[in-house]
């Protein structure tokens, strides 16, 4: 993974344009069948060279809803986050 949408969202909507490489698909299109959007991994880029954090987190009104998770297939990924913030699933945006 590279972010993940947790059990919290509520299905707003206000991420998935957001997203610059089309890594985000509804609770329709979740592929665990989980009635919450979802994020592809191996399309996330962790908005690397297109903004300054994830953008899909920035949108997020749920606060904690999105959160760093391992690079796993992310074709990109942000230094400055730790293996710490990523190993216990920290929010994205605080
Ligand atoms: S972090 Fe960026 S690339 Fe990854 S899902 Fe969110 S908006 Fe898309
Ligand atoms: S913006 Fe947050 S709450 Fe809304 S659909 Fe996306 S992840 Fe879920």
């Amino acid at each position: 993974m590279a972010v993940i949408i947790n059990d919290t969202c509520i299905n707003c909507g206000a991420c998935i344009d957001e997203c610059p490489v089309e890594a985000i698909v509804d609770e329709d299109d979740n592929p665990q069948d989980e009635e919450v959007y979802y994020v592809y991994s191996d399309k996330c880029v962790e908005c690397v060279g297109h903004h300054d954090e994830p953008a899909c987190a920035t949108a997020c009104p749920t606060e904690g809803c999105i959160t760093w998770d391992a690079i796993g297939e992310s074709p990109s990924h942000r230094d400055d986050v730790t293996d710490d913030q990523r190993s216990n699933k920290e929010p994205v945006v605080e």
